[in-house]
């Protein structure tokens, strides 16, 4: 117990350092209000976000996704101070009152033995962190890009001062309690159950324990009710903003951009997020609960690639600002506006425009920040706001408006892909069990439309009752969603809605794994309801229940998870069932599944430059797969790249640097697929009608796969489909074949290069007429040609083509006036 007038003293001290901290936790309260209401319900199901906050924080469970070693001594940390809460409280009430609790009794062994375990292991967790931040400074954890914007506070080393300051904190607080644990086994005697208390009582005796008692005390107290003082603007405020942030995490999948409100009635309506009051609330709690551990910066493909993309300093920057706002007599809390745009402070235009939407930092992020979605309203603001954007996604949006889809190809020629193959459409066949959804991709660029023959020519093998919209489909807006663009976004997802909703589809099946996201997934926003699989985990289904039979084949084949099937919509394994029948040499990419690494098109980059950095995004993941297949633990001689995604096959089988490499075949599942069925099958599946009977009892294949992961398709098509299907359709060949270089033809990517040199093409290209590239399907083996440059329909646009925009600039983009019924907020 501490004599009376050190009593008196903590008293003093405990109040004037708690009121301190309690205004310092008024105003951080107060600054994370001052954020937007959020799209998203956040208080919804209690229960049941109580117990999700509870079991992981309790667990570490996000803790312990990366890094184990590491996260180990962060746990070490965590359950310590978790068990402080009640040491402390009781090491308190010592000071004023005669008690303590002895080693005896099950209750008191166990307490005094956890206290003693944890002060030892926090102690060790800290150290072991120091050391790593402060001796280890190679390590690229804590680094940041050379391009990377930082606040100012970040670049004059505020982050280690306060990792210092904690880490003493810590270690003054931990270990002065193990002193005067220690000083009071020196009178009392050794404790068992305490080894490590009893190893520090050695140092003192009988005669100074006391002392030293009273020491550990105030050492061990004190430091906290100083450290309360800085508590809320320290990073060790994550210990209570991370459950904070569990508690009210968003419930939507990753892939669910949040709803946006286009109200043009409103003179004062914000689009997207210009600066910090902008963003939703949770998103300025996530700067609260960021611990700086830059785990997101690690697995963004954007950083990794050399971006001036961090979205660990994102984070940061946003925490450095709140900080300064919060702390200064600005008024951010009562309602004033932030002084400096996120743009000046948070990240630069650059980044913004880096981010390929993978989810990877909100995937890794161990506190489920919402780095992405910072980015996404950080777009919506400059594209609908600013009017400030890349250049090269004009052509992209023009091609969506005025012939629903980014190509910018006559819409008449949706069906071209499908030349030669008995493809019926919905009006033919409403009654059909399937809805092959194609998109854009699938109708108009030459890698993809392999996929969509062999998947009509796989469904017709099997007997599938299949259609499919033909020109009545539309882009689903899904990048010009990303790119922020909402107002072109919801005109096309609007329309779909409408021709879905009439066509009362039983089962969408989609080949794009972005519209697989946006029908099946975003427009419930618009009143969408409809059931979509990926053709993967149809045909996984198809095998499964013997409708189609492979054959292994002699290849080396290795998979690469698309971000839009697997990360943002947790479909791993039925691209890896198929797989695993289609050959017997199938090796997995180190990073794969949820850890899997963009290919580079996502987020709208498939239709502009990518942002200057050290290597292209797709370079990168193609030399991992080309590295994983020609390292040994590929045995065949033929190597394959199997993608379940069109934009991954076009990105990483026409990425610069495969040109150097092995040949290495870039295919889609279905394809593999197709070959394999027919390989078993022989020629005579090349004359299999249609669906004019059922096909024959399969015998097993030959590599089971699982289950059926959907319900067995309908066995029949309608009559009007019985007719025999040219299965052995040559697919379109590849435009690099001809590969005339500008201007660039639909379907192929601009040519990459430094941001320098890049910039001075975009005028030229911004400038062509969106219907001019017609070479997409121009290959198809036709009987009379096609006509596919006719111009789109007319619009006043199209009778003056825009001047090209000086080089390097952003250009406004104005939507249509029909988008959204009338002119956008300019
Ligand atoms: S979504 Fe992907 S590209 Fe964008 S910041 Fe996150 S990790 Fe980087
Ligand atoms: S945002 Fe998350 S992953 Fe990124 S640095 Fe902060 S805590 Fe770590």
């Amino acid at each position: 117990m501490l004599p009376l007038g050190q009593q008196i003293a903590f008293l003093l001290f405990a109040i004037g350092t708690g009121c301190i901290a309690l205004r310092g936790f008024y105003r951080l309260y107060r600054c994370i209000r001052a954020g937007r209401e959020d799209a998203d319900p956040r208080f919804d199901r209690q229960p049941a976000r109580l117990w999700y906050a509870l079991t992981t924080t309790l667990t570490q469970s996000r803790t312990f996704r990366k890094r184990p070693a590491i996260s180990f001594f962060h746990a070490c940390i965590f359950y310590g101070f978790v068990l402080y809460l009640l040491v402390n409280a009781v090491d308190a009430l010592e000071g004023f009152f005669p008690f303590s609790i002895p080693s005896s009794g099950l209750a008191g062994i166990a307490y005094n033995f956890a206290a003693d375990l944890f002060s030892a292991l926090v102690y060790i967790g800290v150290i072991a962190l120091v050391m790593r931040r402060f001796l280890l400074p190679s390590r690229r954890d804590f680094r940041f890009n050379a391009k990377t914007l930082l606040h100012e506070d970040v670049r004059h080393s505020r982050i280690s001062r306060d990792s210092l300051i904690v880490s003493t904190f810590i270690l003054v607080h931990v270990g002065s309690r193990a002193v005067g644990a220690g000083a009071r086994l020196a009178a009392e005697g050794p404790d068992r159950f305490q080894p490590f208390a009893t190893l520090l009582s050695h140092l003192f005796t009988p005669e100074n324990a006391e002392f030293w008692r009273i020491v550990g005390y105030w050492g061990a107290l004190g430091s906290i009710l100083a450290f309360l003082m800085y508590f809320p603007f320290s990073k060790h405020i994550h210990i209570f903003m991370a459950p904070a942030k569990y508690l009210v995490a968003r419930a939507a999948p990753s892939g669910v951009l949040p709803a946006l409100e286009l109200n043009l009635e409103s003179e004062e309506q914000k689009l997207g997020a210009g600066k910090l009051e902008d963003l939703g609330w949770p998103r300025l709690l996530d700067a609260y609960a960021c611990i700086q551990c830059n785990r997101c910066q690690d697995v963004c493909p954007a950083s990794t690639t050399g971006k001036s993309l961090s979205p660990a300093a994102l984070e940061i920057n946003k925490r450095m600002e709140l900080n300064h706002l919060a702390q200064s007599s600005w008024g951010f809390e009562r309602g004033a506006a932030s002084p400096h745009p996120l743009l000046a402070f948070a990240l630069t235009p650059e980044a913004a425009w880096a981010c390929t939407t993978c989810g990877a930092c909100m995937q890794v992020c161990p506190v489920q920040n919402e780095q992405m979605l910072d980015i996404v309203d950080i777009r919506r603001n400059q594209i609908m706001i600013e009017g400030e954007f890349p250049t090269q996604l004009q052509s992209a949006f023009r091609g969506m408006e005025r012939a629903a889809n980014p190509w910018g190809i006559n819409q008449e020629q949706r069906m071209a892909w499908a030349q030669g193959l008995k493809v019926p459409t919905i009006d033919e066949n409403p009654n059909a069990e399937v809805l092959y959804w194609v998109g854009c991709a699938a109708s108009y660029d030459p890698h993809s439309q392999k996929t969509a023959r062999a998947l009509v020519q796989l469904l017709a093998l099997a007997g599938v009752n299949f259609a499919v919209l033909g020109k009545k489909e539309c882009c689903t807006g899904d990048a010009a969603r990303r790119a922020g663009n909402e107002y072109l976004y919801r005109q096309l997802a609007e329309k779909n809605v409408a021709t879905l909703t009439a066509a009362k589809p039983k089962l969408i099946v989609a080949t794009c794994p972005h519209c697989m996201n946006a029908i099946g997934k975003e427009y419930a926003q618009l009143g969408g309801d409809f059931k979509v699989v990926h053709h993967t985990q149809y045909l996984e289904s198809l095998v499964a229940s013997g409708k189609l039979q492979g054959e292994a084949m002699p290849s080396s084949i290795t998979y690469h998870d698309p971000c839009y099937l697997g990360r943002h919509n947790g479909v791993y394994d039925a691209p890896r069932n198929l797989l695993r029948v289609l050959t017997n040499d199938f090796v997995e990419l180190d990073r794969r599944r949820e850890n899997s690494f963009c290919c580079g098109a996502g987020g709208a980059q498939f239709w502009k430059e990518e942002e200057a950095g050290s290597e292209r995004i797709s370079d990168n993941r193609f030399r991992e797969a080309q590295q994983r297949l020609t390292s040994g633990d590929g045995r065949s001689e033929t190597k394959v790249l199997a993608v379940g995604c069109p934009f991954c096959k076009s990105m990483l089988e026409s990425t610069p640097c495969k040109e150097d490499k092995a040949p290495i075949a870039t295919k889609d599942i279905a394809e593999l697929l197709l070959e394999s069925v027919l390989k078993r099958a022989g020629q005579s599946a090349l004359q299999t009608p249609a669906t004019s009977s059922p096909k024959p009892a399969p015998e097993a294949a030959s590599q089971p796969i699982g289950s059926p992961a959907i319900a067995a398709p309908a066995e029949n098509l309608p009559e009007k489909a019985e007719e025999p299907m040219p299965a052995a359709q040559p697919a379109p060949a590849s435009p690099e074949s001809k590969a005339p270089e500008p201007p660039a033809p639909a379907g192929e990517r601009k040519k990459w290069s430094p941001k320098t040199s890049a910039v001075k093409r975009e005028s030229a290209a911004a400038a062509e007429p969106v219907t001019s590239s017609a070479t997409a399907v121009e290959d198809l083996p036709r009987e009379q040609p096609l006509n596919l440059i006719q111009p789109a329909p007319a619009s006043p646009e199209s009778k003056a083509p825009e001047p090209p925009a000086p080089a390097g600039e952003r250009r406004k983009w104005s939507p249509k006036a029909s988008a959204v019924k009338q002119e956008p907020v300019p």
